[in-house]
């Protein structure tokens, strides 16, 4: 046999067979050779509500002050951080690229005003209030600043961290200072805030960052006059940084007079804010107060045993927000936790006022939150 005829049996064999497989084919998939969609895997994008009363006569609004994109060092595209912002149920966001240097990517250009421009029109498509930012990032012991409701971020780039801060008040901005714990050889010294504090260019402070929770200054933040916010600093995806089956993402609860970029800065000015992480609530004692009687509601007195005064009361939790209550009598004692959306029926001997500690709500350093409420 000589190598031509070898090859023309070899081609013969092939092709009998294709034949034969693309008949099989045919037989179990009848002629529609094109992909059959399993829609049952298909997910819309949701949107996870948090529910938080408003704070009459004020709206609640959930949001989140500090974040980075691919435009600084995170990981992620500036419109992802609006979508996954919705999901998960915020309201308002501003995204707060470090502001230092070029964007140090390989493949990027851009400046400082990308992300925002980038993230905009997602924003304006799903309704989220988008704040324009940025974070001024600077050696110890000068720390971090989020510099928020900038007109043009690119304006603020200053080698000099003073000067930085003072282009971003120039416009306007409002000053956070960020982790503050961050600055650990400086740490309760703040010699640079007070200088910004005596010109006016510090207006509010994360008593919360991340997973990181700073009880200290709570206190300083009441001393100086700062309105107190809670942020995730996320770098990565939210799904990745926070145990979101467990808790909601970390957030500033902002109660403003209108749902709005403008009502959002009234409200900052104007220190009407409470901080939200994990299971913990912290802020001033005025709107943690208010907060909790928005979110807890308490029934009317059954008394089942009228000799011995004995009775039963129905408190219900409105709100996502668990709350630990620890009941300090006289006709309620005994320690519940009231978990999100959920009502519990407690016991009563007579009526009247009760004391509650709130023990996951904080005012002070070390200091819980106490109601005093009247029961009938
Ligand atoms: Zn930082
Ligand atoms: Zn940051």
């Amino acid at each position: 046999m000589t190598k031509v005829q070898k090859n023309s049996g070899l081609l013969r064999r092939i092709v009998s067979l294709f034949l034969v497989f693309s008949s099989l084919s045919l037989l179990i998939y009848g002629e529609n050779v094109s992909p059959i969609p399993l829609t049952q895997l298909d997910r819309p994008i949701v949107r996870d509500e948090v529910v938080v009363p408003h704070v009459e006569p004020f709206i609640t609004v959930k949001c989140d002050f500090h974040m980075h994109t691919v435009f600084s060092d995170g990981y992620v595209w500036p419109d992802l951080r609006v979508i996954e912002a919705w999901v998960t149920g915020l309201d308002a966001i501003a995204i707060t690229d470090h502001i230092e240097g070029p964007v140090n990517r390989p493949f990027l250009t851009g400046d400082d005003n990308s992300s925002y421009e980038l993230a905009k029109p997602v924003a304006d498509y799903y309704g989220m209030i988008l704040i324009r930012g940025g974070e001024i990032t600077k050696k110890e012991p000068y720390g971090h600043y989020n510099a928020l409701f900038l007109k043009d971020v690119n304006l603020v780039d200053n080698e000099d961290p003073f000067t930085a801060i003072e282009n971003a008040v120039k416009q306007g901005a409002f000053i956070q200072w960020n982790h503050p714990d961050w600055n650990s050889s400086t740490r309760n010294q703040f010699e640079f805030q007070k200088k910004l504090l005596e010109k006016g260019y510090l207006h509010g402070v994360e008593i919360t960052n991340r997973s990181d929770w700073y009880p200290y200054v709570v206190d300083w933040a009441l001393e100086n006059n700062l309105t107190m916010m809670g942020n995730s600093d996320l770098h990565g995806l939210v799904v990745g940084e926070f145990q979101l089956d467990k808790y909601k993402r970390p957030m500033t609860l902002v109660f403003a007079s209108e749902k709005s970029e403008q009502g959002i800065r009234e409200a900052l000015d104007n220190k009407r804010t409470v901080v939200w992480i994990a299971d913990l609530i912290n802020g001033r004692e005025e709107w943690v107060s208010k907060l909790f009687l928005s979110c807890v509601q308490f029934g009317k007195i059954k008394v089942t045993n009228p000799e011995k005064k004995e009775g039963q009361v129905r408190i219900e939790n409105v709100s996502d927000i668990p709350w630990s209550l620890k009941f300090l009598g006289p006709i309620v004692t005994g320690s519940y936790r009231l978990e999100p959306c959920s009502s519990m029926v407690v016991k009563t001997k007579g009526q009247g006022g009760v004391k509650i500690s709130v023990t996951n709500a904080w005012i002070k350093t070390g200091i819980n939150l106490q109601i005093e409420t009247n029961l009938e």
